[in-house]
């Protein structure tokens, strides 16, 4: 059998704990058989970020930038307890943050459906993908904290020295107060963005925020969303059949409950992280949610929503062998070999995305089941409990005998 050749390179982004071990297995025993992995590799890993002052995230993300398309394994966010542990020079920033920085985009997240994992809510047939804007509002504000009576006042100084401001507050003991912010540019671009993705994947979009009751800030969102769909995108809704609409997000809320699925659902940064992670424990387990971050200039960056598995990975290092789910970070790999196959025009590469996310799911469909999922469904559609290494084997075993079919025909 011939390996796949490739034309650009992936930017890979190499992570931590149990995710790196895993990332290992997947690149050298399910993708390096069949493919001539071309990447362009960087150790995102906490020890290597702190020899480098995590000059090696800007890196990785401006690769992105000029590559295209990148595969990103879980990393640590560090903190004072991760800094006693690894001995950093400094508590470096969430490399999620500094990548969301550098690209602007808007995080998807959709999970892995299987038959017989039955949603906690016995309506949903199909996905629900969360579209969160990655920029500003809380995550970007300033708060203060004041202990005795006094004016609050919002004020903005343009370059022309033109001053616009407004009172807060007027208060008559201690309070708190926090400014947040977000930009037009970054705002349409999550717009665009919401647009695109729904038209890729052939969803209806649900945008929703409260613009009742913060008529400015939150209508800025709802007037660029209907600005872009009146201005571009109505057209192709209406040539694929269909639909854009807002609401308000507590109508929203129930709405979701009482859907079917299969939308996208687009929502402002805080909304979208609260209710993503609802929606994934809702349909299972964190490692059977996909998530990819995609930029106004079209680059594209695979990860999995979970984080690096601490609790197993110190299991792993005392020795024993835990039952860690690798779907997620097999399924951003294929999502990034996929979209590199149809950037470069090769669709056996994006075949063999589809065959190795195919042998996967018939693992898992065959009763082969970590932990995480063996609690999850009823007992006859589970015929063995695995640990990390056997998941990943049964599932090299079914990916051989497709390859080899396929090789045959
Ligand atoms: P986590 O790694 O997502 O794990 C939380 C728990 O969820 C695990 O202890 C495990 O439960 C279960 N779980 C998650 N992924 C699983 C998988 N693939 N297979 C089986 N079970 C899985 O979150 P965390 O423990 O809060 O965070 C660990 C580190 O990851 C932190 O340093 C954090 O900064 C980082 N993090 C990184 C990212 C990212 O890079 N995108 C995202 C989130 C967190 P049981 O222990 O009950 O089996
Ligand atoms: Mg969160």
């Amino acid at each position: 059998m011939e390996t796949l050749q490739m034309k650009t390179p992936l930017v890979e982004m190499d992570g931590d704990e149990m995710t790196r071990v895993l990332w290992r297995i997947i690149r050298d025993e399910l993708i390096c058989p069949y493919v001539d992995l071309k990447t362009e590799y960087y150790d995102l890993g906490l020890p290597h970020r702190d020899e480098t002052g995590d000059q090696v995230t800007l890196d990785a993300a401006n690769a992105t930038r000029r590559l295209g398309v990148a595969v990103k394994c879980a990393t640590i966010t560090a903190n004072r307890h991760r800094q006693e542990e690894y001995g950093l020079k400094e508590i470096w920033p969430s490399p999620n943050g500094t990548i969301r920085a550098v690209l602007d985009g808007t995080a998807f997240r959709a999970p892995i459906l299987l038959p017989f994992l039955r949603p906690a809510v016995p309506g949903w047939e199909k996905p629900i993908t969360v579209a969160r804007h990655a920029y500003g509002d809380m995550y970007k504000a300033v708060e203060l904290v004041t202990n005795e009576p006094g004016v609050a006042t919002l004020e903005f100084t343009g370059e022309s020295g033109r001053t616009q401001s407004l009172t807060v507050a007027k208060t008559k003991g201690p309070a708190v107060f926090q400014g947040q912010h977000n930009t037009e540019g970054s705002i349409r671009a999550f717009v665009r963005s919401c647009f695109q993705y729904a038209l890729d994947t052939k969803q209806d979009l649900w945008f929703s925020a409260k613009d009742t009751i913060s008529k400015e800030y939150d209508g800025e969102f709802r007037r660029v969303f209907d600005e872009e769909f009146a201005n571009t995108y109505k057209v192709k809704f209406d040539a694929l059949g269909l639909q854009y609409f807002y609401t308000l997000i507590d109508d929203a809320v129930s709405r979701v409950m009482r859907s079917k699925g299969g939308f996208v659902w687009a929502l402002k940064n805080y909304d979208g992280d609260v209710m993503s992670d609802m929606i994934a424990a809702a349909f299972g387990s964190l490692a059977m949610m996909t998530s990819v971050l995609m930029a106004p200039d079209g680059s594209v960056e695979f990860e999995a929503s979970h984080g690096t598995v601490t609790r197993h990975f110190y299991r792993y290092r005392a020795g024993e062998k835990p039952s860690t789910n690798a779907t997620a970070t097999i399924f951003a790999w294929t999502g990034a070999l996929r979209r590199r196959g149809e950037l470069d025009g090769l669709p056996d590469l994006v075949s063999f995305a589809g065959k190795l996310e195919a042998a996967c799911l018939e693992t898992m469909r065959d009763g082969i089941l970590t932990g995480d999922l063996a609690v999850l469904v009823e007992p006859e559609h589970c015929r063995q409990i695995v640990n990390y290494e056997e998941s990943l084997e049964a599932i090299a075993t079914r990916l051989a005998k497709k390859m080899h079919d396929a090789d045959r025909r």
